[in-house]
């Protein structure tokens, strides 16, 4: 059994499910094509509804959904709640701006003899969605809002440590009134993920995941020369300028780096601060993140929530082992962690240079690498430093001279004056190791669609 619901608050398993077989995969990528067939024609209207409904339901019943995200990964409640909601947004969003996004595009033509040119906007086909425990619902709507409102369909591959989350989306889009075979979450075993992504009817792939992950499942569809997109890892820089409101940018800090236990792909995973606010910075970082709360994930006091595994915290662990012995600092702060559960104390790690072979890789969990720098120019080539190009943010007063420094950083979203955000109406999306392609708004549900060109020529003007 490779899919399984483990407790991570208590490491207890809740149940097992079997993975799916090849009979069972072929069947579900050939009611996903028979779907898309229909599906493709179906007016923009019932699309809508059905997003328009779905996003009804996920907000009707936050509560039911989110402590199935807790119970599967144990984020902290209020986070699952908010995580319902944000999903619910982006159906929401593209309910309400799909079709526009997709309107007919008449070109400009310069000769005669070109004849009327359009660009219009058709679905590929069957589309396989690999993602992530990290935000079990949000992941998966960021594909599946923008691609079921454009007309492909989508077979799910979930991670194997939410194997309910990812169920709940059947019932949910078959409760939104979304055709049988449209959506099928497929619970797939590695060996199988190359024969889904060869099958001809099936037109591309996003995944949202790990490096090593990204790049095998796109050698799989160069292979087959499909579509990929690719959502990876990041090592965000935080960057704190000489002034900055160090305040409130401590708040943000321990938040940027804290909020989903530290396991997000745009965490503030680097804090790059410069000298003549270094140390008044350090102390109070350290005092914000002594006084978070690890507990149960469950009750609302609690502010950091156990790793997602035991498996993860005991990586985390050696990782941060790895850095010691490269030469970093490791200081714990905080009350000591519950005594079962995936719980990783708060860790903050200095001294690390680009001489330690840790400082490039992505600490996934409440770890935080504080890099001092003399001022601003350091700042930017420290922040530049890294395989990752995900998101990063920067922290002044001065917002003109903020976004300055925003465009000098080789990253796919800079934020200023915030940690680096994830909303419904924002793209998504990075450079460098941190993958290709976006998510979300316009540039989203554009990744897989046949820009069309149709050109109407009048037959008596050529010749
Ligand atoms: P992961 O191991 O790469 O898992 C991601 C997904 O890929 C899971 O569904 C996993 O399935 C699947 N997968 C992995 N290897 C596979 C293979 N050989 N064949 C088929 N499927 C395979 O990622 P993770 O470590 O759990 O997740 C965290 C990573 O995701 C971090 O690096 C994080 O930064 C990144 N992330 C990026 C974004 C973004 O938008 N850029 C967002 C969130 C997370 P199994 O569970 O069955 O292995």
């Amino acid at each position: 059994m490779t899919y399984q619901t483990i407790n991570p608050y208590t490491n207890e398993t809740v149940a097992t499910f079997p993975d799916a077989t090849i009979a069972e995969v072929d069947a579900a990528i050939a009611a996903a094509h028979s779907a898309f067939l229909a599906w493709r024609e179906t007016p923009f209207s019932t699309r809508t509804a059905v997003l328009a409904k779905a996003a009804e339901l996920l907000r009707a019943e936050r509560r039911r959904y989110a402590e199935l995200v807790t119970l599967e990964m144990g984020k902290v409640i209020g986070e699952a709640e908010a995580e319902v909601d944000l999903s619910a947004d982006i159906l929401q969003y593209y309910a309400e701006h799909g079709e526009s996004l997709l309107e007919t595009i008449t070109v400009p033509v310069a000769f005669a003899a070109e004849g009327e040119v359009e660009i219009v906007s058709q679905p590929l086909g069957v589309l396989l969605s690999v993602e992530p425990w990290n935000f079990p619902y949000y992941q998966v709507v960021r594909v599946a809002g923008p691609q079921l409102l454009a007309g492909n369909t989508i077979l799910l591959k979930h991670a194997s440590n939410v194997p309910q989350a990812a169920a709940m989306f059947d019932d949910l889009f078959e409760r939104a009134g979304l055709p049988a075979g449209a959506f099928k979450n497929l619970y797939l075993p590695h060996n199988l993920t190359e024969h889904v992504i060869d099958d001809p009817r099936v037109r591309g792939v996003a995944l949202t995941g790990s490096e090593e992950a990204g790049a095998i499942i796109a050698a799989y569809a160069a292979k087959a020369v499909k579509k990929s997109t690719l959502e990876l890892g990041g090592s965000d820089a935080f960057v704190v300028l000489g002034d900055a409101d160090i305040d409130k940018t401590v708040q943000w800090a321990v938040f940027g780096r804290h909020w989903n236990a530290g396991q997000v792909c745009v965490s503030a995973k680097r804090l790059i601060v410069v000298d003549e606010v270094f140390d008044e910075f350090l102390e109070k970082y350290r005092a914000g993140v002594t006084a978070l709360k690890m507990g149960d994930p469950m009750d609302p006091a609690t502010t950091l929530a156990p790793l997602s595994s035991q498996g993860a915290a005991d990586k985390l662990a050696v990782q941060v082992e790895k850095a010691i012995t490269g030469g970093a600092r490791a200081e714990t702060l905080g009350e000591k962690v519950p005594a079962t559960g995936a719980f990783y104390q708060p860790t903050i790690l200095t001294g690390m240079t680009s001489a330690n072979p840790s400082y490039y890789e992505e600490f996934f969990g409440p770890v935080s690498i504080i890099i001092r720098v003399q001022d601003e120019a350091e700042a930017i080539a420290v922040a530049n430093d890294s395989p990752f190009g995900l998101g990063g943010s920067v922290f002044t007063r001065d917002t003109v001279n903020g976004e300055k420094v925003a465009r000098k950083i080789e990253t796919g979203m800079v934020y200023v004056n915030h940690p680096t955000m994830v909303k419904a109406d924002i793209p998504f999306g990075g450079v460098k190791h941190s993958g290709y392609g976006h998510e979300l708004t316009n540039l989203g549900i554009q990744e897989f669609i046949n820009k069309k060109v149709i050109d109407i020529v009048d037959i008596d003007a050529a010749f």
